[in-house]
């Protein structure tokens, strides 16, 4: 499996418009970071995990000749803002919960009309429970989370998961992270915030789960710069960056 971090960064994306911080002026291309998404090489098939306002500039960085499915957790404009994005995909199969594919046909509704409209994108969206199902012949696992209040979805995709967007989880959804080699979760910044998970939190979850490789991502401006924070993790812990990949088994 490979996961290519298409986008590490919080829902306004870093540069911060108009912040001055150390941060949003640095030279150093890990603090760029574009809208949270990933994408996932897995048994010959391409899943995409959200598909948020950067996807155009990510593909365009990363030519992806295919897209086989896309998995979204929730209906935040920073993870669904891309989809017509994927016209150039064709026929693109959509996963994600009721109220969420509620929201992509209210935003989108000429892409879900009854006879398709000249140049709309072609998609099958697919409502999805909390229920192991099949995307591209991949089995997926959907993982319960809480971003505030709002309950979304992770997913589980092999021997990696990937958690954004998450303040809570509750303990009956831990036996589904069983055994995991990766994870890649959100950690916003250092300090509390009432929707995401700050870093130390995010570590709490992976030292439970007792995963050996773990990686954060949705990132803001005020986690501090790449390389100084980075330096302070301990091994097999990392920041993502935009273009990050991770290599696990096969
Ligand atoms: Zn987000
Ligand atoms: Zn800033
Ligand atoms: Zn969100």
């Amino acid at each position: 499996m490979k996961i290519t971090i298409l986008g590490s960064g919080t829902s306004t994306g870093v540069p911060y418009l108009n912040c001055g911080c150390e941060v949003c002026r640095s030279k150093d291309p890990h603090d760029a970071r574009l809208r949270c998404s990933a994408l996932v090489e897995y048994r010959g098939r391409t899943l995409l995990i959200d598909c948020g306002p950067d996807f155009r500039q990510q593909m365009l960085r990363r030519p992806t000749p295919q897209i086989d499915a896309v998995l979204f957790t929730h209906e935040h404009y920073d993870h669904v803002a891309g989809i017509d994005d994927l016209r150039p995909y064709g026929n693109v199969r959509l996963y994600a919960e009721e109220r969420v594919c509620s929201a992509i046909r209210r935003n989108l509704p000429y892409c879900f009309a009854e006879t398709h409209y000249p140049g709309a994108p072609r998609l099958e969206l697919h409502t999805i429970d909390l229920k192991p199902f099949t995307a591209a012949g991949i089995e997926i696992q959907p993982i319960r989370c809480y971003h505030a209040q709002l309950p979304i979805v992770g997913y589980r995709i092999g021997p990696m998961a990937y958690l954004t967007d998450i303040s809570r989880i509750d303990d009956d959804q831990l036996p589904l992270l069983d055994g995991l080699e990766v994870l890649i979760i959100d950690a916003l910044r250092q300090t509390p915030h009432f929707s995401h998970y700050m870093l130390t939190e995010a570590q709490a979850l992976a030292t439970r789960l007792g995963v050996r490789r773990c990686y954060f991502t949705h990132i803001c401006h005020q986690m501090g710069l790449h390389a100084a924070v980075n330096s302070t993790l301990p091994e097999g812990q990392a920041l993502c960056y935009d273009g990050m990949e991770i290599q696990l088994g096969d």
